[in-house]
């Protein structure tokens, strides 16, 4: 038999990341409402700088110095802990990479980022999950789970795909209830969303610690997820170990520059989270009434809801209907939550049209 290039068994064992997509099973676009975009857009000075050009044929900064720079003075971090990354995403893996490998265990909780389980397995590691409080994040269970083999854990807080979110005081209570060698990996994606004291704390703990490390992203509120730009904070020597194996200009000039306009224009920031919270409270709240047909909303604190469906209408019929009705939502069977929807929070007419219509397909259906 001819010989052929074998894949190692650890990759081989990775189920490849689901995009959310924006088309239904038929090919036609629908607005699309399924993978955590910024309904608003971005930054017009994050446009202006895109659309003004740039310098193609040269590599951009592999430091990114002036977007580290920027990120330190907004955030009162010194620039030397910062590192860019292409998304947050690679820094994730990076993260599992540089201090988990064969024979370790990588930690998260049920319902977490499915990355999460990619990063460990990737440089193989162990992916262990850790049991769930009512789908948020449980520090008792997650403790409980904590092994000799244990490397890093992660944490997306608030949550994708529930939503949930763990207070600064059990934020504190798992980090102290980690060995100093395990590291903790506080991926803020959805820091925005937060008020800015509690967005703050997660820096504040990487500030003071040398086991924690904090992501954040531009693809979320700031709107620039075509962009790939992701940012992390921790101890000099996490940081370092990041910087040694990151593709040396993992961030794009473009990229760069237009990270530096969209973390200065705190005014679309603002509106962007007020949009959000307001539709959001709006959203659930019709999701609420609907309880007597078993349709829950999971309480969240990031730019969607996760909407349980555990009554006659189900979750499967309800991503076909709202197909049909021009919208792609995220059904994560693959997850465990063949059971729900995650729905990103869009404009307000998005939502109306949403929430009227999986009102009509529940009423279809005799209530609880
Ligand atoms: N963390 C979480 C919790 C996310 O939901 C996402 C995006 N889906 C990411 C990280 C990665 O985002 P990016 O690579 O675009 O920064």
């Amino acid at each position: 038999m001819e010989k052929t290039p074998q894949i190692k068994p650890w990759i081989a064992d990775i189920h490849a990341y689901v995009p959310g997509r924006a088309t239904g099973s038929d090919g036609k676009v629908l607005t699309k409402l399924s993978a955590n975009e910024n309904p608003l857009g971005c930054s017009e000075d994050a446009l202006a700088v895109l659309a003004a050009g740039h310098e193609p044929a040269r590599y951009p900064d592999p430091d990114a110095a002036n977007l580290r720079a920027v990120l330190g003075e907004l955030h009162g971090l010194d620039p030397a802990r910062i590192v860019c990354g292409t998304g947050s995403d690679e820094l994730l893996n990076l993260a599992a990479q540089a201090f988990a490998g064969p024979g370790d265990e990588v930690l998260f909780p049920r319902y977490s980022f499915s990355v999460y389980p990619i990063a460990a397995r990737r440089c193989g590691a162990d992916p262990v999950e850790a049991e769930d409080a009512d789908y948020g994040a449980d520090v008792d269970a997650l403790l409980a789970a904590v092994t000799d083999r244990t490397r890093v854990v992660f944490i997306a807080n608030p949550n994708n795909p529930t939503g949930s979110y763990l207070p600064p005081r059990e934020i504190e209570r798992l980090h102290a209830g980690l060995r100093g060698d395990i590291l903790l990996v506080l991926d803020q994606a959805y820091a925005e969303y937060l008020e800015d004291a509690e967005a703050a704390h997660a820096l504040a703990l990487a500030e003071r610690t040398q086991n924690v490390l904090v992501t954040r992203t531009f693809s979320k509120i700031y709107g620039l997820a075509g962009e790939r730009i992701g940012w992390g904070y921790g101890a000099p020597p996490l940081v370092d170990a990041l910087n040694r194996i990151r593709g040396p200009f993992n961030v794009t000039q473009s990229g760069q520059r237009a990270a530096i306009a969209a973390a200065r224009d705190t005014g679309f920031i603002d509106r962007s989270r007020e949009h959000n919270a307001n539709e959001r409270t709006r959203f659930a709240q019709r999701m609420a009434a609907l309880g007597n047909h078993g349709i829950r909303p999971l309480p969240s604190e990031a730019n969607f809801v996760l909407v349980l469906f555990e009554g006659e209408l189900s979750a499967g019929d309800a991503l076909h209907g709202l197909a049909e009705r021009g919208y792609a939502v995220r059904h994560l069977p693959s997850q465990g939550l063949g059971h729900g929807l995650r729905i990103t929070i869009g404009t307000a007419e998005d939502m109306d049209a949403i929430a009227a219509a999986i009102a009509e397909m529940a009423g279809r259906h005799p209530a609880g």
